[in-house]
């Protein structure tokens, strides 16, 4: 029998929804919308869209969007005084600069820079401890995608053997960790993972995020097993621009019980969990509960 496919487009909507359903009484609680502030250095084209497409979500939703774009030669001091700027207003909820930066910048220290309290990108070291300790705080937008959808579709998933393939602190640590404050039994695999296929196939959920089209192969895969592509690879094919997964989906989907497709799995994901991250960082500031989502 073929594999479910976990439709994340239709999770990201429906999130959406329930994000745009809490605003207004955000709105009368506190007189404001919540602000996101997306600060994009250079034009790197596909930075561009990433941006375009964060900020048209935020301004569907309803949301505060304040897009700063700022020249390929800004300098890192000019930089990290800007992300002051945004850390004193007040307007501003969540802060996230697009990476990667230009190469003359200094990206760890740009991240150090944010507010932990509105880092909605889930990168400053202070919510990655948080995360280590099971406080509340932020975790990267596309991880916490991929657990929401791996609760959606498993419900509880204490006691399962979990292995995450990559270690990057956006996807592979953050996934890694909250599968393990889920009661998982986790292994977090990378470039010097030896016997990979067979740690993967005494997995129960399989997470990939690497970055190499096809790498996840049909005989890694335990039967019934759920899984959850991350990584995206453009290519070229007859033509036509397409996205791949790490999954080689077609002969996978024939073992395992469930698979996120790429397009449409996690990538709607990502950015609907900005939103959310940023509606959760509005509520904490102004003193509200934040909403169960
Ligand atoms: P990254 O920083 O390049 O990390 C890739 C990870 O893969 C590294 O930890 C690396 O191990 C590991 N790796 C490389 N070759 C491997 C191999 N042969 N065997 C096992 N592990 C191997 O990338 P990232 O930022 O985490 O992103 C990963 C993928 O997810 C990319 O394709 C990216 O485009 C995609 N992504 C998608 C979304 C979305 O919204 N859909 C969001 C974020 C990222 P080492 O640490 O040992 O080098």
């Amino acid at each position: 029998m073929q594999a479910t496919d976990i439709d994340g487009k239709a999770y990201a909507d429906n999130l959406s929804n329930r994000i745009s359903s809490i605003l207004p009484s955000f709105e009368n609680r506190t007189g404001r919308m919540p602000g996101l502030a997306v600060v994009l250095v250079g034009s790197d084209p596909a930075s561009e869209i990433y941006v375009r497409s964060k900020n048209r979500k935020a301004q569907n939703l309803g949301m505060e969007s304040f897009v700063y774009t700022l020249a390929e030669t800004t300098s890192q001091s000019d930089l990290l005084t800007h992300i002051e700027a945004l850390n004193a207003d007040d307007r501003v909820d969540g802060i996230l600069v697009q990476l990667p930066l230009p190469a003359h910048l200094d990206e760890m220290e740009v991240i150090n820079a944010i507010d932990p309290d509105k880092d909605v990108d889930g990168l400053h070291p202070v919510n990655s401890g948080r995360l280590l300790a099971g406080c509340p705080g932020f975790v990267s937008c596309t991880p916490l995608g991929c657990l929401m959808l791996l609760r959606d579709h498993l419900g509880k998933l204490a006691g399962m053997d979990a292995i995450v393939i990559g270690r990057s602190i956006l996807v592979g640590k953050p996934m890694a960790q909250l599968l393990l404050n889920e009661n998982c039994t986790v292994t977090c695999a990378h470039s010097r993972t030896e016997q990979l296929a067979q740690k993967a196939r005494q997995a129960d959920i399989v997470v990939s995020a690497v970055g190499k089209a096809g790498f996840v192969k049909e005989d890694w895969i335990k039967p019934g097993a759920t899984i959850i592509d991350v990584g995206t690879t453009k290519v070229v094919i007859d033509g036509r621009k397409r996205l791949l997964g790490d999954v080689d989906y077609q002969a996978v989907r024939e073992i395992a019980g469930a698979i996120t497709p790429v397009p449409g799995g996690v990538g709607p994901m990502t950015i609907a969990v900005l939103m959310h991250n940023t509606l959760l960082a509005a509520h904490r500031r102004s003193g509200l509960e934040a909403p169960a989502l």
